[in-house]
């Protein structure tokens, strides 16, 4: 993740402007071609079976709320 020297601060790649400097106070951060390769390396680090447990999570939570609709229901 870039790091801004002024601001003491790590900049997340959306935060930098498209030359790789930073939003806040302007100082040149990262090159744009780091930011968009860490970007993609982020985007690659999950796994598929992350997005299993992605899914049996948002099926319990819509479980859970169709419970909970059916409670209030009596
Ligand atoms: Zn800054």
């Amino acid at each position: 993740m870039p790091w801004c020297d002024a601001c003491s601060e790590y900049r997340s790649p959306n935060s930098l402007g498209g030359d790789g400097t930073c939003a806040t106070c302007g100082t040149f951060v990262a090159a744009h071609e780091d930011v968009a390769v860490e970007a993609r390396a982020v985007g690659e680090s999950a796994p598929w079976h992350f997005w299993i447990v992605v899914v049996a999570l948002a099926a319990y939570l819509l479980w859970r709320l169709i419970d909970g609709i059916a409670w209030l229901l009596g």
